[in-house]
């Protein structure tokens, strides 16, 4: 028995584009997804979702529901951050995707946001995909840092069987037994995922490298392997940052990369978007 058979590209030779408020991921173009980690307050989410637009941003990202390593640790502004999220949105022009935790927070999560995304703890949460299968809102799935790329199309598989088809995989990084980085990018699993796989496949240069300094080299391999995008963590103000502050580049850092992205996607005929 295969473990997958609709998210296979055996089933359905052609892409599949996902549309969501004018954004096209996965129609060959490179989707720029940026924000903050999390949403702390109005000022930081609204000067972050500024300077992201204006560097070129299409989708925004920012979370309200944190799954934190320690149960201590900030664990988002739950439905205030999601309003604050959809205001953004509508300031802005921009579509937003904010995670998910559990199957009961579905329902909420898909009344504010544009995607609603599953984080790499949760990929093998089946409950939660089948949940997830049954909503009309896009799904963006982490890949698990402990999954290969077969238990990851299979998670897919939860949700597209449910009769969600609009779903966007995302390279986050795996564990290995190195430790110069959060987790290591597996670059290798952008191409094979487009070999195996119908579904777009976006990269996480930050959860991936953990630090600032690996997400402009990051970002950049995956534009030039073939991801449909990127999604970036982006902070006013890192180092208070209640969550993540060590990977979020400044706007201005933000701004220079979104340069040397256009270079690249000129010289390789892709468009960032
Ligand atoms: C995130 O994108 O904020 C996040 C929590 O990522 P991951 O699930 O990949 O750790
Ligand atoms: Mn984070």
């Amino acid at each position: 028995m295969e473990a997958y058979k609709q998210v296979t590209r055996k089933s359905h030779p052609h892409d599949t584009v996902v549309q969501v408020r004018g954004v096209s991921i996965g129609d060959g173009s490179f989707t720029v997804i940026a924000g903050p980690c999390a949403v702390e307050s109005r000022e930081q989410l609204f000067a972050t979702a500024q300077a992201v637009r204006e560097a070129g941003a299409t989708v925004l990202r920012g979370d309200a529901f944190k799954p934190r390593t320690s149960p201590y640790a900030f664990q988002g502004l739950k439905e205030e951050g999601l309003q604050l999220l959809a205001e953004a949105r509508e300031a802005f022009d921009m579509p937003f995707v904010a995670e998910v935790l559990e199957p009961g927070d579905v329902e909420l999560v898909a009344s504010y946001a544009d995607i609603i995304r599953v984080g790499t703890r949760n990929m093998s949460n089946y409950s939660l995909l089948q949940e997830l299968g049954r909503s009309d809102k896009a799904v963006m799935l982490k890949r698990g840092f402990t999954a290969t790329i077969d238990d990851w199309l299979t998670a897919a598989e939860y949700v597209y069987n449910e009769g969600n088809n609009n779903i966007i995989l995302v390279e986050r990084g795996i564990r290995t037994f190195e430790t110069a980085t959060r987790n290591t990018l597996d670059i290798s699993a952008v191409p094979v995922v487009k070999q195996r796989s119908h579904l777009p496949v976006i990269v996480d240069p930050s959860h991936s490298g953990g630090h600032k300094y690996l997400v402009g080299p990051l970002a950049k391999a995956g534009l030039v392997v073939g991801a449909a995008g990127m999604m970036v963590d982006v902070h006013p103000n890192p180092s208070e940052a209640k969550v993540d502050g060590a990977q979020a580049l400044l706007p201005e850092d933000f701004i220079t990369l979104m340069g040397e992205l256009q270079t690249l996607a000129s010289a390789t005929g892709v468009e960032v978007s």
